[in-house]
């Protein structure tokens, strides 16, 4: 369904990736997982086209969606992405914030694109906080906000990039249950996090990541039970 062929991201003169080959099936959850540095949010930004890439491509459903010549829009519309500080937007309520991307993106008018947010804020129980500000919301809260307003552009595949990290511990829990329900609606999902309990329970597979390059990738039991990799065994013993 998503397929990455020798996906490749310089900055300067600094290759971040360094030519990276991941096929993802409809419906699965991948894991990222790597030291700080090791290239999970990039790799995130690049399947977005929030990065230019500097070799290789990603196609979705068999369509080059990034590369020379093709247009960064269509990449960004089938995938949504939530970042670790939320970034609502502030002036706007919580209603709104879900409904301005319907609107402004996909043509639905106000009543429909209001009526999806109701429903989607009733479904992480924030019916009651439909009219709040960004800044009247706890950090669990505008995280979940955040989840459904990208869900409502109804992406093909969601992107978290460590959606737990700016979140204190109490407040973690309810996020992470918001995405094993998507994981259960079959939402495809690509996630970087340093939540390894967590990882293991919901992907269907984990990939790590070093240096820029993919070292290794499985099911959770293998990544997480018996790695092949040193490497990837040292990584897990410095965190577990
Ligand atoms: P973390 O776990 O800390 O979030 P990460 O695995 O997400 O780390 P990236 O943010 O993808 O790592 O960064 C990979 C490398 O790319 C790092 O060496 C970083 O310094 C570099 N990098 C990231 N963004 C830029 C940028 N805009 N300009 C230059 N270098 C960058
Ligand atoms: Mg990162």
């Amino acid at each position: 369904f998503i397929e990455i062929k020798d996906l490749k991201k310089i900055y300067g003169n600094h290759e971040v990736l360094k030519g990276i080959d991941l096929e993802v099936e409809r419906h699965q959850v991948v894991s990222l997982i790597g030291a700080s540095g090791s290239g999970k949010s990039t790799l995130l930004r690049c399947l977005n086209a929030l990065e230019t890439i500097n070799g290789g491509q990603i196609s979705i459903d068999g369509d080059v969606v990034s590369g020379p010549g093709v247009d960064q829009n269509r990449l960004r519309r089938k995938v949504g992405m939530v970042f670790q500080s939320f970034n609502l937007f502030p002036h706007l309520s919580v209603e709104e914030n879900i409904m301005a991307g319907p609107m402004r993106l996909l043509g639905e008018s106000r009543e429909a694109a209001r009526d999806q947010a109701r429903a989607l804020l009733d479904r992480v129980q924030l019916g009651h906080r439909a009219a709040y500000y960004p800044d009247q919301l706890s950090g669990g809260q505008q995280q979940r906000v955040a989840i459904v307003r990208a869900i409502a552009m109804r992406p093909e595949a969601l992107l978290l990039d460590e959606i737990t990290s700016a979140l204190d511990p109490e407040l973690v829990a309810e996020v992470l249950n918001i995405v094993r329900d998507l994981a259960q609606d079959g939402m495809t999902m690509f996630l970087a996090t340093h939540e390894m309990q967590f990882a293991r329970e919901v992907s269907d597979m984990v990939v790590f990541l070093e240096q820029g390059r993919l070292l290794e990738k499985g099911p959770p039991e293998q990544i997480f039970g018996n790695p092949t990799e040193p490497r990837t065994r040292q990584f897990l013993k410095q965190i577990i």
